[in-house]
């Protein structure tokens, strides 16, 4: 099913829940914000965040970091990280993320704890975003295959208007680095 949500709602609605949880005003809140380092995020804070999008929104963001999840699918994230650090397919790998962190935000050699610290208000609403990109391929309830907002904004089946929740976060991390890593395999084999 199609991804009916508009990335820049969902921005919107990050900004909001991150000024009531650190009790800051949505204008202070930038997109292009650090929610550690610019806003003073704790790892509470970022749990609750995670718990307040996927409400919102109805899904289950991502538990475990992508890096994680290429260490579970691969085995080792020696093609990721070298050294302690990114390596060119570790950057390819954050940018395919749900993240979707820009060319930007990441450098050769950055460390995961670095990259953690420069996660952005806009990263997360993409987080949330993408996910949307997992929805089934069509209306558990009524087998329709259109995706719309209702007037509340949340994403229903526009045959039967019944809510709509894509794949859990860590399975839809999981596929992506799955599908990431898939030509190597190949390659190898
Ligand atoms: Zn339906």
């Amino acid at each position: 099913m199609n991804n009916p949500l508009d990335l820049s709602e969902v921005i919107e609605s990050t900004r909001e829940i991150l000024a009531q949880l650190l009790a800051m005003d949505v204008e202070d809140i930038s997109v292009d914000a650090s929610i550690t380092e610019d806003l003073g995020a704790d790892s509470l804070d970022i749990v609750d965040l995670s718990f307040q999008l996927g409400r919102r929104y109805g899904c289950a963001l991502p538990k475990i970091n992508v890096l994680d999840h290429a260490q579970a699918v691969c085995g080792s994230v020696s093609a990721f990280i070298s050294g302690g650090g990114l390596t060119e397919a570790g950057i390819a790998l954050m940018r395919g993320s749900l993240s979707a962190y820009s060319a930007e935000q990441l450098r050769l050699g950055m460390r995961p704890a670095e990259i953690f610290a420069a996660t952005t208000v806009r990263n997360w609403a993409q987080q949330c975003h993408n996910l949307f990109q997992h929805l089934p391929a069509s209306c558990p309830e009524c087998a329709a295959k259109h995706a719309q907002l209702n007037e509340r904004h949340q994403v229903v089946c526009s045959g039967c208007s019944a809510r709509l929740s894509p794949v859990d976060g860590d399975e839809a991390s999981r596929r992506l680095v799955q599908r990431f890593v898939a030509p190597d395999m190949k390659a190898v084999a």
